[in-house]
């Protein structure tokens, strides 16, 4: 559209003649008069198409046939519109409505494309309709205001992370999707390879081990708005693809990390969310232990008022246990194999002693009951790591199969390291005061890892999973 005024900034040409494109978001059809609600990325304004009867003299007034078309427009349909930006008379003013002194009036009307009728109301929160429904037309329930300002808010926090982390001198990286299984304690996505019949990508459920290569290259602070995925039970809050902001550091001790977070967290809300109110600065820090014990979860919920939506209580969770107790009998890990023991219990890790009893450098950071983090200091030592793996029943053969890159890597001069990550759909979630992670994301899963709009997980034709080695086994 050439000259085209977006709709935020029609009230500084008042008087003159503009012309705006966008979508129908209401009309009010008067008989003698048309109202409609225009809207486009930036803003909504009352247009009216007047009787060609009320032209005043020496005025253009609406195009002839304006009429007729502003008739059989519709919600939802896409428009050019050319019209004079008048004042509203002081009556009509609505005060707390964008560009609610001004008004459209209408001289002629482009029909760029016709919409059917919309799945349903978009006006509203959406929060009434079911989420399948919305889901099958997440193009239009994007439209919703609610929806539209989570996307945008979205993209405000990420830049602002992007542009501060660029500050502190960190370098955001990119890191392959088509990868090797990392185990972050999850079911790996796989990819069949077409040119290696029988074998498989997994997709990253974290950068985990890139973000550590490197800190091995050289790079020390490295950081990115990684997707990740896992192949989990979505229930509640999860998705099987999702966000998290990756950082890692070289040369610190755990305390820079919690550090460089807390302090961007804290810039986060004061810039992007200044009616909110963070409880308590420094953010309070317990031990898993005391947070256990005093509060029966490691995810305490802080707020005093906690039906105050503006209240934010962050804490940071500390000294977890290293390993758990398997079923069989064995040990897990309990958060990320690639950390660090505590200092003092490193001597047992080499021994395997007291395996139950070894703490990690792990640091959860949690914001209102909920994980929104997590991360360690690093095992930077190869044989560190590979203690980790034979203490969780690893055998030497897999684990030089599954980890022999890494352990190379760190006896290739690796340095002290140490990094986190946040579940950056979560944080959004609590930010934008939304019940789940799902209304903060454009194109979410359900609650089963489907996607209603593109109709996926699909089947794939014959040929394909021949070029791939591949059968599926019939259902009896
Ligand atoms: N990779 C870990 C995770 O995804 C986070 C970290 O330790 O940096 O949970």
């Amino acid at each position: 559209m050439p000259d085209r005024i977006f709709i935020k900034d029609l009230k500084e040409y008042i008087g003159q003649e503009v012309t705006i494109a966008g979508w129908v978001d209401v009309r009010r059809d008067q008989g003698k008069m048309v109202f409609f609600d225009f809207r486009d990325m930036s803003g909504k304004v009352q247009g009216v198409v007047l009787p060609a009867s009320t032209r005043r003299q020496g005025e253009a007034g609406p195009k002839s046939g304006a009429m007729e078309v502003a008739q059989k427009i519709r919600t939802e349909w896409v428009l050019g519109v050319q019209g004079k930006v008048n004042k509203r008379p002081e009556k009509n003013i609505n005060k707390d409505q964008l560009n609610g002194d001004i008004e459209l009036e209408i001289l002629d009307i482009k029909v760029l494309n016709e919409a059917e009728t919309p799945p349903f109301d978009i006006s509203s929160d959406g929060l009434e309709i079911g989420e399948e429904h919305r889901l099958k037309y997440r193009y239009v329930d994007l439209r919703r205001p609610r929806l539209a300002k989570n996307i945008k808010s979205r993209h405000k926090v990420i830049k602002f992370i992007r542009d501060f982390l660029d500050q502190e001198g960190f370098f955001e990286i990119e890191t392959p999707i088509l990868t090797k299984s990392t185990p972050e304690g999850a079911r790996d996505y796989v990819v069949p390879s077409r040119l290696e019949k029988g074998k498989f990508y997994a997709l990253p459920q974290s950068p985990q081990q890139y973000k550590q290569l490197l800190m091995v290259a050289g790079f020390e602070k490295y950081f990115q708005i990684a997707r990740c995925m896992r192949d989990e039970d979505t229930r509640g809050d999860r998705q099987p693809e999702f966000t998290q902001l990756d950082m890692e550091m070289s040369f610190v001790e755990r305390e820079d990390v919690m550090d460089v977070n807390e302090k961007l967290l804290i810039e986060i809300v004061k810039k992007l969310y200044p009616d909110k109110k963070i409880q308590e600065i420094p953010f309070p820090k317990f031990s898993y232990k005391e947070a256990m014990e005093k509060y029966g979860t490691e995810r305490p919920d802080l707020r005093v008022n906690k039906d105050d939506p503006d209240e934010l209580a962050f804490c940071w969770i500390l000294d977890f246990p290293f390993f758990e107790k398997t079923a069989e009998g064995g040990f897990t890990f309990t958060h990320n194999p690639f950390s660090m023991p505590k200092e003092e219990h490193i001597e047992d890790l080499l021994n395997e002693k007291n395996i139950g009893e070894i703490l990690t450098s792990q640091y959860d950071i949690v914001l209102n009951g909920f994980e929104i983090g997590g991360g360690s200091i690093r095992a930077h030592r190869a044989d560190l790591l590979k203690k980790v793996f034979e203490t969780i029943g690893h055998k030497e053969r897999d684990i030089e199969r599954d980890f022999g890159h890494m352990l190379r890597a760190l006896s290739s001069g690796a340095p002290p390291h140490g990094g986190i990550a946040w579940g950056l759909d979560r944080l959004i979630m609590i930010l934008q005061n939304e019940p789940n992670i799902r209304e903060v994301i454009a194109f979410p899963k359900t609650g089963e890892g489907r996607d209603l709009m593109m109709d996926s997980p699909s089947i794939i034709p014959e040929k394909h999973l021949k070029e791939l080695g591949l059968e599926i086994k019939k259902k009896d």
